[in-house]
C-alpha cells in the first residue's frame, strides 16, 4: 500500500472535486475510482450540449413501486456531466438548519470560491473560481420562455435579475454553469486542471463493489471484478444512491436489513439508505404551436406556496421545457409548465435489494407520500394555468392543456390531486441517505468506523430548496478543506 493514501468512489460531482482537491498535496495518493468511462480530451456530443440533460451514460435505476426512470451518470463526471446545468445555490435558511460549522454564513466562500459569474461581481457572487456562470438575458431567451417571463410578470410576479441573490423570489434567467452551448462538469472545471499530477490516478470502467475491511478497518475498497484497490483512508462520492448502498455491501447499516441478506453487520448504523428526499415534479402540458422551437430551459419562476414560511425560502420552482416534436398531438409540438416542490416533507429509502453488486437497488422515493405537498403541487399547477392562459403566453398555446387536461376543472381539487400524483416524476436532486448527524459526521465520517468519509449529495441532511449540483460540490470542497 502507498502511504498517505485515499481512494475516492465515484468520479461525479463531488468526486471530482475531491480527487482535484485532495492530490493539490503531493505527498498524498490519490486514487478516483469510477464505474463509468472516462473520456479525458474530446466528449461525447452529448455530454459536451447543454441544452439538454444527457441519456447516454445512465446506471437504468428505477423507483420501486411506480417504475419511474431514475436517471443517474455512470461516466466521470457523474451527473454533473449529463444534468441541465441549473447553477442555484439554495437559500441561507436551507443550510443554516445543517451542524454546526455548514450554516450559510461559513459556506458562502466556497460558494464564491467556485464560481467565475460573468453577470455579477458582488459580495454574493465569486469571479474567479473554475465554474463558469452565466445567465441568458430575458431578451435574447427564446419565443418559449419569453413569452413565460411576460405571462409571470402580468400575472403579478416580481421579475428577479439574480435567483442566486438571497431574498430573490420571481421570475428570470436561470444561472448556468454552461460555457459556449458547453455544460461545465466538475470533469471540465476542476478534474481537469489536476490530471497531469502523479500524485493522482484515475481508474474509470471500475464499478466497486464494498469496502475492503481487515479487522474492521478498512484497506481500500473491492471491485465488483474481485481485485482490492488499497489505501489508507476511503471517501466514498458515489452519490445519494451509490454510496449508501456500498456501505449496505460493506456490513454498515441496519442490522436487521443487512442480517436478511446474510450480509454480516460491522457496524449497525440504521440510518444508512433512510431518510432519501428528492424534489418532485410534475408539468402543465400543452400544445406547441408549431414551427416556434427553441431551448426553453434557461428561465426560472419561484414563488411560495401558501404553506410556506413567507420569510422562508420559495418552496415551488416553474420553468418550461420543450416545445418537444410529438406527432400524437395534433398540433405536432407539446411543451411544458414543469413545476417541482423545492422542500418535500415526503421521505423515501435506499436498499439493498441483495448482496450481489449487479442487482440494482430498491430504490422508493416517496414522491408525495406526504399529503402537505400533494396540496402545494396543486397550488403549483394552478399557478402554473394561470401563467398559461395569460399573454403573451397563451398566444402560442396551439389547442387545449394535455395535462392535467381541461375536463379537470381549477376548483376540483381532487381532480388535480389525482393528476399530479399520477404523472409526478423526479427532478433528479436525491440526498439525505447518508445523512449528516444519522450516518456521518459534521466532517463526512461515517460513525462507529474510521477512515471512511461520505461526501457527496448523500450527506446533506435536508434538502436545499434548489437544485443540489452546486450545494453537492461545496459538500466536497468543504470536506476535502478540512482533511
Ligand atoms: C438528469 C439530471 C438533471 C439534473 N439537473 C440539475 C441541474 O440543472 N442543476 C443542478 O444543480 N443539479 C441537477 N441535477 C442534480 C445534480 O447533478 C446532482 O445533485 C449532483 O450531480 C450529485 O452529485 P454527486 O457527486 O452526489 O453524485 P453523482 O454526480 O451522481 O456522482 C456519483 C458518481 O459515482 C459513480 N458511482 C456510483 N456507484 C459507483 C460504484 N459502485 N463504483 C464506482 N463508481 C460509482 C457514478 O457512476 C457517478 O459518476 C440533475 C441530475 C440529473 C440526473
Amino acid at each position: 500500500m502507498v502511504a498517505n493514501s485515499v481512494v475516492v468512489v465515484g468520479a461525479g460531482s463531488a468526486g471530482c472535486v475531491l480527487a482535484a482537491r485532495l492530490s493539490a498535496q503531493p505527498r498524498r495518493h490519490v486514487v478516483l475510482v469510477e464505474a463509468g468511462p472516462d473520456y479525458p480530451s474530446a466528449l461525447p456530443p452529448d455530454l459536451a450540449d447543454a441544452s439538454l440533460p444527457a441519456s447516454s451514460h445512465d446506471w437504468g435505476l428505477r423507483t420501486e413501486p411506480g417504475g419511474l426512470d431514475l436517471p443517474r451518470a455512470r461516466v466521470v463526471g457523474g451527473c454533473s456531466a449529463t444534468n441541465a446545468g441549473f447553477w442555484l445555490r439554495g437559500w441561507p435558511a436551507d443550510f443554516d438548519a445543517w451542524p454546526t460549522g455548514w450554516a450559510f454564513d461559513a459556506l458562502l466562500p466556497l460558494f464564491r470560491s467556485v464560481e467565475a459569474d460573468r453577470d455579477f461581481a458582488d459580495e454574493w457572487h465569486g469571479v474567479d473560481g473554475p465554474v463558469p456562470i452565466s445567465r441568458v438575458p430575458v431578451d435574447d431567451l427564446e419565443p418559449y420562455p419569453r413569452a413565460f417571463v411576460d405571462a409571470a410578470v402580468a400575472c403579478g410576479h416580481a421579475a428577479v435579475a439574480d435567483h442566486n441573490r438571497p431574498g430573490a423570489v420571481g421570475v428570470g434567467p436561470t444561472p448556468r454553469n454552461v460555457l459556449d452551448g458547453v455544460r461545465m462538469s466538475t470533469a471540465l472545471t476542476h478534474l481537469a486542471p489536476a490530471r497531469a499530477r502523479r500524485n493522482l490516478e484515475i481508474l474509470p470502467d471500475t464499478p466497486v463493489d464494498r469496502l475492503e475491511l481487515v479487522d474492521g478497518r478498512p484497506r481500500g475498497v473491492r471491485t465488483q471484478r474481485g481485485d482490492v484497490i488499497e489505501a489508507d483512508s476511503v471517501i466514498l462520492a458515489a452519490g445519494a444512491y451509490g454510496s449508501p448502498v456500498i456501505l449496505l455491501r460493506s456490513g454498515i447499516g441496519p442490522a436487521a436489513q443487512l442480517r436478511a441478506l446474510g450480509i454480516t453487520c460491522v457496524v449497525d448504523l440504521p440510518g444508512v439508505g433512510t431518510d432519501l428526499v428528492d424534489h418532485p415534479l410534475v408539468a402543465v402540458d400543452l400544445p406547441a404551436t408549431p414551427g416556434r422551437r427553441g431551448p426553453a430551459l434557461p428561465v426560472l419562476l419561484t414563488l411560495r406556496s401558501t404553506a410556506a414560511d413567507p420569510s422562508g425560502p420559495p418552496d415551488l420552482h416553474l420553468f418550461v421545457a420543450g416545445p418537444f416534436d410529438t406527432p400524437s398531438v395534433p398540433s405536432g409540438a407539446v411543451f411544458g409548465i414543469v413545476t417541482g416542490l423545492m422542500s418535500p416533507r415526503s421521505r423515501g429509502s435506499v436498499r439493498l435489494r441483495s448482496a450481489d453488486p449487479g442487482d440494482p437497488p430498491v430504490i422508493d422515493p416517496g414522491y408525495l407520500r406526504h399529503p402537505d405537498d400533494v396540496t402545494r403541487m396543486v397550488e403549483a399547477t394552478l399557478a402554473a394555468r394561470r401563467i398559461s392562459r395569460t399573454r403573451p403566453l397563451v398566444d402560442l398555446v396551439a389547442g387545449p392543456e394535455i395535462a392535467p387536461g381541461p375536463a379537470v376543472d381549477d376548483d376540483d381539487v381532487t381532480g388535480l390531486a389525482e393528476s399530479i400524483c399520477r404523472r409526478v416524476g423526479p427532478y433528479h436532486h436525491p440526498v439525505g441517505t447518508c445523512a449528516m448527524g444519522a450516518v456521518v459526521d459534521a466532517r463526512g465520517a461515517v460513525h462507529g468506523i474510521t477512515g471512511v468519509l461520505v461526501a457527496d449529495a448523500s450527506v446533506m441532511p435536508t434538502i436545499p430548496s434548489a437544485n443540489t449540483n452546486a450545494s453537492t460540490i461545496v459538500v466536497a470542497e468543504r470536506i476535502a478543506s478540512a482533511l
